[in-house]
């Protein structure tokens, strides 16, 4: 199936009261499991690159690398999305590329780190939403701050949690198709130091979010659940994983009867390559 654009891809979602997972890729390797997975639970995905993943890949590696799937898998349903884009300059190079959506990031500043003001926000989100749909490219945006660094994108700390009146002003100015919002998780291993409970992980936000905004699909970024078999695997073989806790997988159902569309994962699959890595050169020394 030649690519689909997310938006096609979440409207079906919606009407099919499902979400859709986006894992991160940065190699064949990833793309190869996510692709057998999905073809395995007959699911239609999203394979996304950071700019980390861009520059490490240099573009053309990793953009031919999924078009090899959308080839090898012509059943599923495959959108190439950049995932936190800092710029107009970047969202634009994606698109040029071919990618069928983008993430305007405008919750920090160009530079990946600095908070920016809900106008810088709106002002540059809505310029990438003007410029992508005139190609039939989807525009993910964010609206509030998330926790951590991802790739070197983040402005590390607890983030800041979406206030959803700012969200339904976010939508309405800029024309977004998809929209991030910052719940309490945060991008890498270290999300929660116990099970999550409401006061660190901000459901009662999310739906408080979608009931304002019935119509728009919402984007769980840190989604990785950091499985404890697979933090297992890496420490009987070698690895240092301090105990630690994701978003359980109840918390992301949850979403996704609130409007979660898109579900990001990255983590997860970093987990588990990790460990398999370790386990076989362990093994077979
Ligand atoms: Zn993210």
């Amino acid at each position: 199936m030649p690519l689909v654009s997310m938006r096609q891809l979440l409207d079906e979602a919606a009407k099919g009261g499902y979400g859709v997972g986006a894992f991160n890729v940065n190699n064949m390797e990833q793309i190869q499991a996510i692709m057998e997975a999905a073809r395995e639970t007959q699911s239609p995905v999203i394979i996304q690159a950071s700019r980390g993943a861009r520059a490490y890949s240099q573009d053309k590696y990793l953009f031919h690398l999924m078009l090899a799937a959308s080839e090898l898998y012509p059943e599923i349903p495959l959108v190439m999305h950049l995932d936190h884009g800092n710029s107009v300059e970047t969202c634009k190079s994606a698109i040029d590329l071919g990618f069928t959506s983008v993430m305007m990031d405008g919750s920090l500043q160009a530079d990946g780190k600095t908070p920016a003001t809900f106008d810088q926000n709106v002002e540059v989100t809505r310029q990438v939403v003007e410029l992508a749909h005139q190609k039939g490219v989807t525009v993910e945006g964010e609206i509030g701050v998330l926790g951590g660094v991802e790739d070197g994108h983040g402005a590390g700390g607890s983030g800041h949690v979406t206030d959803p009146a700012q969200a339904v002003e976010f939508v309405a100015k800029t024309g977004v198709d998809a929209l991030a919002i910052a719940i309490g998780t945060s991008h890498g291993a270290y999300k929660f130091s116990s099970k999550p409970d409401g006061s660190v992980l901000k459901m009662d936000v999310l739906i408080e979010i979608h009931k304002r905004l019935p119509g728009v699909h919402l984007v769980m970024h840190g989604s990785s659940s950091v499985p404890k078999d697979l933090q297992d695997v890496i420490n009987q073989y070698g690895g240092k994983l301090k105990p630690t806790w994701g978003v359980p997988v109840e918390e992301i159902q949850l979403g996704i009867r609130n409007g979660v569309r898109k579900i990001n994962v990255d983590t997860d699959s970093r987990l588990a390559i990790t460990g398999a890595i370790r386990k076989v050169f362990i093994e077979s020394p």
